[in-house]
């Protein structure tokens, strides 16, 4: 396979960098050595395992601001967003370094043996194919817990984020762990399909799309390896009469354009009652419209530019598509030149049109009214998606009733949908299947293996 990955500044256009796509030889010595290295890996014990990872968590926070730089560099997120990235990866390294052997501490069960019972074993080589909407946060969270369970891990990272990809290699070689343990492999997507296929690897992550999702777990299927698969989400932010509007309102701002609108998690429908929905609409279309978009490395920029240009046409395609179904353009609607996208409220959109059941990847926001409570979960639940909700109301039936109704991984009440090293995060329906984070999240690529003994 020949080819080059290219690095680009998104915000100017400008080459940061080309790297030279693996041949199928490197990828084998890669993989090979993955697997060499697990015989010994896995013997390690935690206490040294944790070390390693307490020194990645030591070194992203000593060098965060580089770190930032070089994200806001590769894809456009504002700095800040990059850092705080940086720092949060630092803290899942933290927490599995603490939790990881409690959570696979051998577990006794009485059964018919003398002695019986649970114990967590690694798997092997896993391949984790990451998207660059958050370069460091979304390996992190995937190769801390992989790593702290024993197994060792391939990075096929997106092809616009390569020097993100090589500096994740670097940091966990800088923090001890043996060469081996976190290998990145400079590969196109096409080229996954060799890695899957091989017998040494033992299982497979993907945070992205729907269509690339399908497309390792079809891969995964044939070869019958684990899968973990967060994909995209529509999530639904509802807004309630009784909520506190002010506070709904500056959540739905941050909500709708965190990472520059390019979160999986990113609210991207509000469904707002219709007593308040004018208070609501009038307030958050201000709010768009003050929103200062420019240079990412700019401290005073809230918004960046889209990630690829692939993604801005995607985005302003959805758009057009909503306006000529007769949806009202409130603020933005249209591109900026180069990679931005002006941030957008549109309302007026038929619940059935195509564009309402896909994720619309950057700074748009939908919005719907709805006569009531029994709507506004109907309408949450009419995509295919089902990743995380954000719902606003003091009632404590009406929350219990969201909890309960709202098809979703996580509903979280009077605030914002965010991931959390404590707690799981995963989708249903076409967002995904497995979990990541918490207990949860390490259990998936381990070998839950009985023991039973007479
Ligand atoms: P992709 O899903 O194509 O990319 C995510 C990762 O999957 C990348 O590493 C990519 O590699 C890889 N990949 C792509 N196709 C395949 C495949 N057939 N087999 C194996 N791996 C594959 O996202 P895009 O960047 O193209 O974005 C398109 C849309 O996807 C966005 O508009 C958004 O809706 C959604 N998306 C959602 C994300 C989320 O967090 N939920 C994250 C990213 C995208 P490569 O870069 O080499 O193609």
């Amino acid at each position: 396979q020949s080819g080059q990955l290219v690095s680009l500044n998104p915000a100017t256009g400008e080459v940061l960098g080309r790297y030279p796509v693996f041949d199928s030889r490197k990828i084998q010595t890669c993989i090979a050595q993955a697997q060499e290295r697990f015989q010994e890996y896995r013997w390690i014990p935690f206490a040294q395992r944790a070390a390693w990872m307490e020194r990645v968590a030591e070194i992203l926070l000593e060098r965060k601001a580089e770190f930032g730089r070089l994200i806001t560099l590769e894809m456009g997120k504002t700095l800040a967003s990059a850092i705080a990235e940086v720092e949060k990866s630092a803290w899942v390294c933290r927490y599995y370094a603490e939790t990881a052997a409690g959570f696979l501490a051998e577990q006794l069960v009485a059964s018919d043996a003398s002695c019986s019972g649970i114990r967590y074993q690694p798997l092997g080589v896993i391949l984790a194919v990451m998207p660059w909407n958050f370069p460091f946060w979304q390996v992190f969270r995937c190769a801390a817990p992989a790593l702290m369970a024993g197994n060792t891990l391939l990075l096929k990272h997106a092809s616009n984020v390569p020097q993100s990809a090589l500096c994740l290699e670097a940091i966990f070689r800088e923090a001890g762990f043996p060469q081996g343990v976190f290998q990145t492999l400079l590969i196109s997507a096409a080229q996954v399909a060799e890695v899957v296929a091989d017998e040494r690897v033992r299982g497979a992550a993907l945070t992205g799309s729907e269509a690339a999702g399908s497309s390792l777990a079809r891969l995964a299927g044939q070869h019958l390896k684990k899968t973990v698969l967060e994909l995209g989400g529509s999530d639904p932010f509802i807004v309630l009469p009784s909520a506190d509007l002010e506070a709904a309102v500056s959540t739905a701002v941050t909500a709708r354009l965190i990472s520059n609108g390019q979160s999986c998690i990113a609210a991207k429908r509000f469904i707002v009652h219709s007593t308040i929905a004018e208070s609501f609409t009038a307030a958050l279309v201000e709010r768009f419209r003050q929103l200062k978009v420019g240079d990412p490395l700019d401290p005073q920029t809230e918004v960046g530019p889209l990630a690829t240009p692939s993604i801005l046409q995607e985005v302003d395609g959805q758009v057009q598509a909503l306006v000529q179904a007769g949806a009202k353009v409130w603020v933005g609607g249209s591109p900026l030149g180069g990679n931005f996208y002006l941030p957008t409220v549109l309302s007026g959109i038929p619940a059935e049109h195509p564009v309402a059941q896909q994720e619309v990847f950057g700074p748009v926001a939908l919005l719907f009214e709805v006569p009531d409570l029994e709507a506004a979960i109907r309408l949450a639940n009419s995509t295919p998606f089902g990743l995380g909700a954000s719902a606003w109301t003091t009632d404590p039936n009406e929350q219990e009733r969201l909890l309960m109704e709202i098809e979703a991984g996580s509903v979280f009440i009077n605030g914002l949908v965010k991931s959390d090293p404590r707690l799981p995060f995963g989708g249903i329906k076409r967002s995904g299947y497995g979990r990541e984070l918490s207990r949860e999240g390490i259990l998936e690529f381990v070998n839950i293996k009985t023991f039973w003994v007479k």
